[in-house]
């Protein structure tokens, strides 16, 4: 943890510290600067107004010197107007999975305003305990009273491991939260699991330009923090049985923050295969514009949405706003029928949520046979053909 010092022998009571802070954490008291611990917000903006050299921002690193008082694992669960997106749903589910190994608690940490009525679907997607932080201040996604309360809270009851989804706000807030907790943060992984040996975290994620997975350790410093891309872990199904203790988180004091919300302008959001629950991917071996139209017309007759790798996308027969993987959307349909696709890591990292995958490819040796629950080796053109006959067929269309 870290902690603004003023050192009163240098401090000469100038007050200039007191009007740079925009957390009014700063006082005089006696001629001499003071802080307000609870208050300060670790900006470091009034290490440059003292002339004197009077003030310091010092880093105990607890969290390296006490690891073993650090347990169970945290959910940030991020909402929208009182709507707790699936990612928070998969990560508790994930959280789960690894408490079961890690032999430890489940805690979703749930902030905003008026968001009680979601706790308990936190609880049936596993989570033991959920903290509830309502307040007007929290009601838009503002990272600096977010980063503010999840402080306190890790500081007060040191969670081993806390995840946040990878979407925008995630992105911004998880590393505001790690800074002001001196640990480390592995932003955008798409596998976690836990080491057997240590009982460390093990956080996967592309790295090298998306050309291998690297599996990342925060040894030393707790908690043990990581982002997770939307889509890229199993959804839970809800136990609605399952029991779990809320509890209310008071707001602290007067929150601050530097942004002021001038207005919201809410866009309708787009179709976008990430909610798809069937799809049909096209990838190079589609071999020609002309045959996405194959594509487009099962995933039609399915009732399912067209996607792509990126290869497909560089050539120009799809949009990006197709394009599955590292780059791209990470998908979690029911089923996705791989067409064409060779199955390169940067594609297979946006798919890990799919249920089940059926593989189209003339290469038997195709790596995305590797994760295929149906493995058909052949032309996807005639395949696909074939397929969109038998529905017809079916239908009597
Ligand atoms: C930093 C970085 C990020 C990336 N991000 C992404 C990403 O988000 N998504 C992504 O998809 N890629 C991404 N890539 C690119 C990725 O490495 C692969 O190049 C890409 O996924 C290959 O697409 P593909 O499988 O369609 O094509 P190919 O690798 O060319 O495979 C074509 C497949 O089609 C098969 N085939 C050929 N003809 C037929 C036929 N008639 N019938 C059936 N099968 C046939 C072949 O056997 C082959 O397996 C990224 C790369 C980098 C470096």
């Amino acid at each position: 943890m870290a902690e603004l010092k003023i050192n009163l022998d240098r401090c000469v009571g100038c007050g200039l510290c007191v009007s740079s802070c925009p957390a009014g954490a700063l006082s005089m008291a006696d001629k001499k600067a003071r802080v307000d611990p609870d208050t300060c917000v670790l900006c470091g903006l009034c290490l440059g107004s003292c002339r004197f050299g009077a003030i310091s921002i010092e880093k105990d690193h607890g969290g390296a010197a006490d690891r073993d008082s650090y347990r169970d694992i945290w959910v940030f669960c991020e909402q929208r107007s009182g709507a707790v997106l699936d990612v928070g749903l998969e990560l508790i589910a994930k959280a789960r999975e690894l408490a079961e190994r890690r032999g430890c608690r489940v805690a979703a940490l749930l902030l905003g305003r008026q968001v009680a009525h979601a706790a308990h679907s936190l609880i049936a997607a596993g989570a033991d305990t959920v903290y509830l932080c309502e307040d007007a201040q929290l009601g838009h996604n503002l990272e600096l009273p977010y980063a503010e309360v999840i402080t306190r809270l890790i500081r007060s009851h040191r969670p081993e491991i806390l995840l946040f989804g990878a979407t925008a706000f995630g992105r911004s807030l998880a590393p505001r939260v790690a800074a002001r907790v001196q640990t480390g943060l592995t932003a955008d992984c798409t596998e976690l699991d836990i080491d057997p040996d240590t009982g460390l975290l093990l956080q996967t994620r592309p790295a090298f330009g998306g050309n291998l997975m690297a599996t990342i350790h925060t040894q030393i410093f707790r908690p043990q923090m990581a982002t997770v891309r939307p889509g890229v872990l199993p959804a839970p199904t809800p136990d609605l049985t399952r029991t779990g203790e809320i509890v209310p988180v008071a707001p602290p004091e007067g929150l601050f923050d530097a942004v002021v919300l001038l207005e919201e302008v809410l866009t309708p959001p787009a179709a976008s295969i990430a909610d798809a629950e069937i799809i049909v991917a096209a990838g190079r071996g589609i071999d020609g514009h002309k045959n996405m139209a194959l594509v487009e017309e099962l995933a039609e007759l399915l009732g399912g949405a067209v996607g792509c790798s990126r290869a497909v996308v560089d050539i120009g027969w799809a949009e990006y706003r197709h394009q599955i993987g590292q780059t791209g959307l990470a998908v979690s349909p029911k089923l996705l029928i791989a067409c064409g696709i060779s199955g390169s890591i940067q594609f297979l990292a946006g798919i890990g949520g799919a249920q089940k995958v059926v593989a189209i490819n003339t290469d038997p040796e195709a790596p995305i046979f590797g994760v295929a629950d149906y493995k058909i080796v052949g032309d996807c053109v005639e395949v696909l053909s074939a397929l969109i006959a038998r529905i017809k067929a079916d239908r009597g269309l």
